[in-house]
C-alpha cells in the first residue's frame, strides 16, 4: 500500500463523487480535501458530522490525506450517543457542511466547514507540494474510528488502521472485478462500513466513481442505473423495496436487469426477496457478510458456485474457521454442526477505543470471534445461522437459527416482516416465538396456520409455540432488526 488513493494524485478531469446535481472531479477533491487536510490539527481525532453529502466525503478524505483518525458521526445520534461518541473518542475538530447544526456535545469543539467554492476546489497542480502531507503515514496509522450499528448493545468505537482499510477494498476488488470504469450507485448512511468505506472510499481506491442518491428512492436507483450506473450496494430492507417495485415498474427491472453488478449486505437478505429479484430481473444478488471490526469477510462470486442463503467464500488474505461451544474447531467436512465463526487476516481492526476488555474479549489467540453462528458448505461457502446473542434458539436440546424460520415466514404473502426469538420455556429449555407484520390490505394469517407452514418445511421442532402480531418491527438505521427492543425482552 503506497498511497490510499493514488487517483488523487492524477489531476483526473473524471468524476470522482457526485451527491444529486453537485460533483467532484479527481482534480477537485484533491483540491478540496488537500486543503482541509492542510488546516487539521496534526494527530488529533477529526468528527465529521456525517450528513449524506460531498462535504462529508470530503472530510472524511482529508482526515485520511492529513493520516489523523477520523471519527464519522450519525447526524440521527441521540445526545446520549453523542456524548458518547466525544467523549469517547475526544476529537479535536468537527468537520461539517456550511449551515449544519450541530448539537450541543460537538458544540465545543473547533467547526471547520468543508467549502466547496470554486476557488477553494481549484488546483494548479494537483502534484503540488502543498496540498499533500510529504510522506504517506505507516500502514498501521488509525484511519477511522467507525462506531458499530448498536444492534446487540452500546455502539463501540472501532479502530481501523490503513493496512485494513487498503487491504480489504484491494480484496474486494479481485472478488468482484471491481475497476476504475465502474460507477457505484447508493444511497446508504455513510457513518458506517458499509456505505462509507466500501461506498465511497471504494470507489475512490479505485479510481472510479460514486453516484450517491441522498436518500435512497426506488425512483433514484432507476434514474442512476439507466444512466450509466454499473454496481448497486444496499442493504436488505432497500432491496426488498426494490422487489416489491419490480412488480409494477418495468424502467425499474430494465435498469437493474443491466446492471454488472448488485450486492446486498449488513443483513441476510431473505430468499423470498433473492427469487422474487432474480424473478423479476434475471440478477443474482451477490450477498457479501462483514462486520465493523472485520471490514469484509467474505462474499459470494459473481459467477460462482456458491448456493442463495449462503454469504459466499473467504476473500483473499481472509482466514475463517469455526469453532464449537469447547472452543474446537469444526472440520472443513463437518457440513452440519453449528459454530462460532472466528476470522483472521490483514483486514482486522485494531482494537476497540478505551475497551481493552472488550478488545481482549474479542480475541481467540490471535482469532477475532465474530459472534455469528455459521455452517460451511461442501464448496467452502459459509452459511450464517444467526447472531449468538439473538438468534440462536436453545429448544428441547436443538440449536435452532432463527433466520430460517424467518426466510420461511417471509415466503407467506400474508406476511411483510417476520423476526423469530426464543423466549424462556420450563419443558424446552427456550420455545420459537415469531413476531409478524401482517402485510397490508390482507386478511392476517392464523398463527396455526404460520406454525404449520414453518413445521412442514423444516422441522416440526421449529415450529413457532407463539406468533405475536406487531405494526413494525424496530430496526435500526441500517435496517437491521433490534431483537432486544421487541416488547417484552430484555437481553
Ligand atoms: P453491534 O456490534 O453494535 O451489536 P452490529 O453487529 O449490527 O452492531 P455491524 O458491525 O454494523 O454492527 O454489523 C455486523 C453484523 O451484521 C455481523 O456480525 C452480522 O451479524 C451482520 N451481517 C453483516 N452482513 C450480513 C449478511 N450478508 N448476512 C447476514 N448478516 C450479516
Ligand atoms: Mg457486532
Amino acid at each position: 500500500m503506497s498511497q490510499l488513493f493514488p487517483a488523487l494524485h492524477t489531476a483526473s478531469s473524471q468524476t470522482a463523487l457526485r451527491f444529486g446535481d453537485r460533483a467532484l472531479s479527481y482534480r477537485e477533491l484533491a483540491g478540496a480535501a488537500g486543503r482541509l487536510a492542510a488546516r487539521l490539527e496534526p494527530a488529533a481525532p477529526v468528527a465529521v458530522w456525517a450528513t449524506p453529502s460531498l462535504e462529508t466525503a470530503v472530510g472524511v478524505v482529508a482526515g485520511l490525506l492529513a493520516g489523523v483518525p477520523v471519527v464519522p458521526v450519525n447526524p440521527k445520534s441521540g445526545e446520549r450517543e453523542l456524548t458518547h461518541i466525544v467523549t469517547d473518542s475526544a476529537p479535536g475538530t468537527v468537520v461539517a457542511e456550511p449551515g449544519a447544526e450541530l448539537p450541543g456535545p460537538l458544540a465545543s469543539l473547533l467547526r471547520m466547514d468543508v467549502d466547496l467554492s470554486e476557488e477553494s476546489t481549484e488546483v494548479a497542480d494537483a502534484t503540488e507540494a502543498a496540498w499533500f502531507p510529504p510522506a504517506e503515514p505507516a500502514a498501521e496509522t488509525a484511519a477511522l474510528v467507525v462506531y458499530t450499528s448498536g444492534t446487540t448493545g452500546p455502539p463501540k468505537g472501532v479502530v481501523l488502521s490503513r493496512r485494513a482499510l487498503a487491504s480489504n477494498l484491494d480484496a474486494l476488488e479481485e472478488a468482484w472485478g471491481w475497476t476504475a470504469d465502474d460507477v457505484l450507485v447508493h444511497g446508504l448512511p455513510l457513518f458506517h462500513v458499509h456505505g462509507l468505506i466500501l461506498g465511497v472510499l471504494g470507489p475512490l481506491r479505485r479510481g472510479g466513481t460514486l453516484r450517491h442518491l441522498g436518500r435512497f428512492t426506488v425512483e433514484g436507483v432507476t434514474r442512476e442505473m439507466a444512466s450509466g450506473g454499473t454496481m448497486l450496494f444496499g442493504v436488505p430492507t432497500m432491496y426488498h423495496r426494490l422487489a416489491d417495485a419490480c412488480a409494477s415498474d418495468p424502467d425499474l427491472v430494465r435498469a437493474l436487469a443491466g446492471a454488472r453488478l448488485l450486492v446486498s449486505g449488513s443483513a441476510a437478505l431473505p430468499l423470498h426477496d433473492h427469487e422474487r429479484l432474480t424473478a423479476a430481473t434475471g440478477q443474482r444478488v451477490i450477498e457479501r457478510y462483514g462486520m465493523t471490526e472485520t471490514l469484509m469477510n467474505t462474499s459470494v462470486l459473481p459467477g460462482g458456485t456458491s448456493r442463495v442463503g449462503t454469504v459466499g467464500v473467504p476473500l483473499r488474505d481472509v482466514d475463517i474457521r469455526i469453532v464449537d461451544d469447547a472452543g474446537r474447531r469444526i472440520p472443513a467436512e463437518d457440513t452440519e454442526t453449528v459454530g462460532e465463526l472466528e476470522v483472521r487476516g490483514p483486514n482486522l481492526f485494531t482494537e476497540y477505543l478505551n475497551r481493552p476488555d472488550a478488545t481482549a474479549e474479542a480475541f481467540d489467540g490471535g482469532w477475532f470471534r465474530t459472534g455469528d453462528m455459521a455452517t460451511r458448505d461442501a464448496d467452502g461457502s459459509v452459511r450464517l445461522v444467526g447472531r449468538k446473542a439473538t438468534d440462536l434458539i436453545k429448544s428441547g436440546g436443538y440449536k435452532i437459527g432463527a433466520g430460517e424460520i424467518e426466510n420461511v415466514l417471509l415466503g407467506h404473502p400474508a406476511v411483510a416482516e417476520a423476526a423469530v426469538t426464543g423466549e424462556p420455556d420450563p419443558d424446552l429449555g427456550e420455545r420459537v416465538v415469531a413476531w409478524i407484520v401482517p402485510a397490508a390490505g390482507q386478511q392476517p394469517p392464523r398463527e396455526e396456520e404460520l406454525a404449520d407452514l414453518v413445521a412442514g418445511q423444516l422441522a416440526p421442532h421449529k415450529r413457532p409455540r407463539r406468533v405475536r402480531f406487531l405494526e413494525a418491527l424496530p430496526r435500526n438505521d441500517m435496517g437491521k432488526v433490534l431483537k432486544r427492543e421487541l416488547p417484552g425482552r430484555q437481553d
